[in-house]
C-alpha cells in the first residue's frame, strides 16, 4: 500500500513549526510495513490544499492529513475534503468519524474501493493518540506483508564521502536494502532499510549486510542503534577497570558533561576541570606561561601538557584534554575556527591529536567533545586488542 502525509500550515513552511508530525506518522506507517512515497506540506490555502489531495489520491492509496481541523477561518481542511469528495470516484465513500482522546476536535476518516483519506489534527498530542488509536488498527489489515527493518550504524572520525568510498561496492548490491547517510554532529550513521516478507528474514539480510560493513569501516564504527558513544567508552574503561579524568578548555565542560550522562560512570570517571583561561591553565595544570606564549593555547605542546597535568593531579589511568578554537572569532590562517588539539596521556606515554571542522560554535564543541571520545575509544580498542581480549 502507497502512503502520502499531507502536512498543513503555513507556520511548517515558514519554518516556524518544525514537521514532527509527518516524522511520527512516517514512523508509525512504517513500523507496520507501509512506506510513505510522499510527504507534502501546504499551507492555510484552499486551491493549493485542494490541489494537494487530488494530487495524492491520484498516486497513493493512502493518504494521512494532520492540521487545519479546528474552528477558525485558517482552518480549511475539513472544507477541502467536502468539495473534493464530490468528485465522482468518491460516489461510494463511507466516511467515519475517528475518536480523540485527549481533545476535542475529531478526526476524519473516509473509504472508498480501497482508499483512504484520514484528517487528523494538528496539535501533535493529538495527532499522535488519534494514529495510535485510530489510524493504525484500520490501516494494519491493509498493510500487506512487508516488513521493513531498520539498523542504525554509528560511525566517529570518518567523514561521509570518505564512509562512501569505503562501502561503495554495497550500495547497490541488494534489492531489498537500502543505506542512506545520515551526518550528525557525533559522526556519520549509516541507516540500513530491509523490506522482507518476515522480521526474521529482514534481521538476517541486515546482519549480512552489517558484517560486509564492519569488514570495510569496522575501525570507525562504534555502536548500532540506541549505543553513545560516552557509554561505548564507558564500557570499555569499566572492562579494563580504567579511570579517566578531562581537561577542558574550549568545550567548557562537555566532554565530562557526555561522560557523566552515561549511568555508573562514577565506576571510572574521576574529575574534570575547566580551565578555560591561560591563568587556569598555569594554576590548576602546571602549563608553564612560557609554554602558552611561545606555541598558543590552542596547540599540541599545550594539549600534550594538560592531559599530563589532569593525569597526575588525578590519579587516574587517563588523562584526556581538549584546547582548540570554536569561533566565530579567535581563528588565524594557521589555526583558523574549528581547530582543535585531543590530548591524551597514560602508562604508555602522551599523544595528541589536531581535527579541523568548520562549523558554528556549538557545532564545533559538539565535534571536538565528541573527537575527544573517539579518541579514548581507540586507544581503549588497542588496549583490549594487545591484551588478547
Ligand atoms: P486547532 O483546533 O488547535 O486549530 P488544528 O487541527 O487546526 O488544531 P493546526 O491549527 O493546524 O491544527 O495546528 C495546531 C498546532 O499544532 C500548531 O500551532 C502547531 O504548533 C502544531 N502543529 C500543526 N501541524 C504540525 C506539524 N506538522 N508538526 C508539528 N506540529 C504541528
Ligand atoms: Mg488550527
Amino acid at each position: 500500500m502507497k502512503a502520502e502525509i499531507i502536512t498543513v500550515g503555513d507556520e511548517i513552511l515558514y519554518g516556524q513549526t518544525i514537521n514532527t508530525n509527518a516524522s511520527f506518522i512516517g514512523l508509525a506507517l512504517t513500523a507496520i510495513g507501509i512506506k510513505p512515497s510522499w510527504i507534502t506540506t501546504v499551507g492555510d490555502e484552499i486551491e493549493s490544499l485542494s490541489m494537494a489531495i487530488k494530487q495524492a489520491l491520484d498516486r497513493v492509496d493512502c493518504v494521512i492529513m494532520t492540521g487545519g481541523l479546528g474552528p477558525t477561518d485558517d482552518d480549511l481542511t475539513f472544507a477541502c475534503i467536502d468539495s473534493v469528495s464530490q468528485m465522482p470516484i468518491f460516489s461510494d465513500c463511507q466516511k467515519r468519524t475517528l475518536n480523540n482522546c485527549i481533545g476535542s476536535a475529531e478526526g476524519v476518516f473516509l473509504s472508498w474501493r480501497g482508499k483512504f483519506l484520514f484528517a487528523l489534527p494538528g496539535v501533535p498530542s493529538e495527532m499522535k493518540c488519534m494514529m495510535t488509536d485510530e489510524v493504525i488498527p484500520l490501516l494494519k489489515p491493509y498493510a500487506g506483508n512487508e516488513v521493513i527493518q531498520h539498523r542504525f550504524i554509528h560511525t566517529s572520525g570518518i567523514r561521509e564521502s570518505d564512509l562512501a568510498g569505503k562501502i561503495l561496492n554495497l550500495m547497490n548490491r541488494d534489492a531489498h536494502v537500502s543505506i542512506a547517510f545520515l551526518p550528525g554532529k557525533t559522526g556519520v550513521t549509516l541507516r540500513l532499510t530491509a523490506h522482507e516478507m518476515s522480521k526474521s528474514k529482514a534481521e538476517q539480510i541486515l546482519d549480512e549486510i552489517a558484517t560486509d560493513i564492519y569488514s570495510l569501516a569496522g575501525q570507525w564504527i562504534y555502536g548500532e542503534n540506541e549505543a553513545d558513544l560516552a557509554g561505548i567508552v564507558g564500557q570499555l574503561l569499566t572492562s579494563l577497570r580504567l579511570s579517566v579524568s578531562v581537561a577542558e578548555s574550549c568545550t567548557g565542560g562537555l566532554v565530562s558533561d557526555l561522560l557523566t550522562n552515561v549511568p555508573g560512570s562514577s565506576l571510572y570517571f574521576d574529575r574534570s576541570i575547566v580551565t578555560y583561561s591561560n591563568k587556569a591553565k598555569t594554576a590548576l595544570l602546571d602549563i608553564p606561561e612560557s609554554m602558552i606564549a611561545k606555541h598558543g593555547a590552542v596547540s599540541e605542546e599545550v594539549a600534550k601538557a594538560m592531559a599530563r597535568g589532569i593525569r597526575q593531579n588525578a590519579s587516574t589511568d587517563y588523562g584526556l584534554s581538549i584546547t582548540g578554537i570554536a569561533g566565530p572569532s579567535g581563528g588565524t590562517q594557521k589555526k583558523p575556527v574549528g581547530t582543535v588539539f585531543v590530548g591524551l596521556s597514560s602508562v604508555n606515554g602522551t599523544i595528541t591529536k589536531k581535527f579541523t571542522f568548520s562549523k558554528d560554535r556549538l557545532t564545533n564543541k559538539t565535534k571536538f567533545a565528541y573527537s575527544a571520545l573517539n579518541m579514548l575509544r581507540i586507544d581503549l580498542l588497542n588496549r583490549m586488542k594487545n591484551a588478547g581480549l
